[in-house]
């Protein structure tokens, strides 16, 4: 273990306004949800800040629920309390795939989908469901709420317009009609992070297709070029090539830029084929 835990501090909020009122007069502070993300960078010695907040205890950033016609998922819900929820199983399934596939059980049993999305790694693979699913970030800070677009919420590699006294506190997700689709690859079935992962709805009740793709930019992106072409009732070859120009991956080293394209337009393929109805 490289980071020495003797020279930090941290705070325990009991409450939700507790932790917002710490965040406003202790800050900057790092919030800490199942720590996870943070744990690695602490072994690595890449942990720089000294000062934390726990969030663990805060239950009500827990909670999955029905608001309005939306699906409201807790910042705090694990990847495990995702996967057994009959709530995402019935309108988010491709959620629930896939938190299926992150790391291994411990894992998901500690893992949140807020400290998934507020890590920003274009490898997350709870993102390009979020995106495809045009999510709302819920941002709160002792001064108020407010809610961003997920698709607006990236401004560049593991950068957001969240502030820094700011906390997610939940994600709203509107009813989704068409069929949805995950994907996610990489090394093997589990414990690996993805060489790309894609996450897609199929058209219906005259919405056009939605897809969304991760490990292929410096931030999880929609295909716009791609849903356009694809609502225009191109062919699929088309689609493909404009999925070409829509993302920019590289060589890492988890995989090759040029595996990366392949596999896309692949997925694509099959993404159409077991989507479209008509
Ligand atoms: C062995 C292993 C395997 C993994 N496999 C995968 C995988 O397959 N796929 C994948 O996507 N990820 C994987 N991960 C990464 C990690 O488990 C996930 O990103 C997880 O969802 C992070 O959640 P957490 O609650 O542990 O976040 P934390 O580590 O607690 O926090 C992560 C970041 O988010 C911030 N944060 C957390 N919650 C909030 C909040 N509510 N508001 C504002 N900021 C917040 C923290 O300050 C920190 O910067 C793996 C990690 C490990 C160690």
């Amino acid at each position: 273990m490289q980071g020495l835990i003797s020279h930090r501090s941290l705070f325990e909020p009991r409450s939700l306004k507790d932790a917002l009122a710490m965040l406003r007069d202790e800050g900057p502070l790092v919030p800490m949800a199942g720590c996870t993300d943070l744990y690695v960078s602490l072994n690595f010695g890449t942990l720089k800040e000294t000062r934390f907040l726990n969030l663990w205890r805060l239950d009500a950033l827990r909670s999955i629920a029905i608001s309005g016609d939306a699906l409201s998922i807790g910042a705090l819900a694990t990847h495990t309390a995702i996967i057994r929820s009959p709530l995402v199983r019935k309108r988010l399934p491709m959620l629930a795939a896939a938190c299926r596939e992150i790391g291994g059980v411990q894992i998901q049993n500690r893992g949140t989908l807020g400290g998934n999305v507020a890590n920003g790694s274009p490898a997350g693979d709870t993102l390009p469901v979020l995106a495809a699913a045009d999510a709302v970030v819920v941002l709160q800070s002792a001064g108020g709420t407010r809610r961003v677009p997920f698709n607006a919420f990236y401004t560049g590699y593991r950068r957001t317009v969240m502030r820094s006294d700011e906390l997610i506190v939940a994600f709203e997700l509107p009813r989704i009609h068409g069929r949805q689709w995950f994907r996610k690859v990489g090394t093997r079935a589990a414990q690996a992070i993805s060489k790309i992962v894609m996450a897609g709805v199929g058209p219906a009740a005259g919405d056009p297709a939605r897809i969304a793709l991760g490990s292929v930019a410096p931030t999880v992106l929609r295909a716009t070029r791609t849903e356009e072409l694809l609502a225009r009732g191109s062919s699929i070859a088309d689609a493909q090539r404009a999925l070409a120009a829509d993302i920019a991956p590289i060589d890492d080293i988890r995989s090759t830029a040029d595996y990366r394209r392949r596999v896309a337009a692949n997925l694509l393929a099959r993404f159409w084929n077991d989507t479209h109805r008509g």
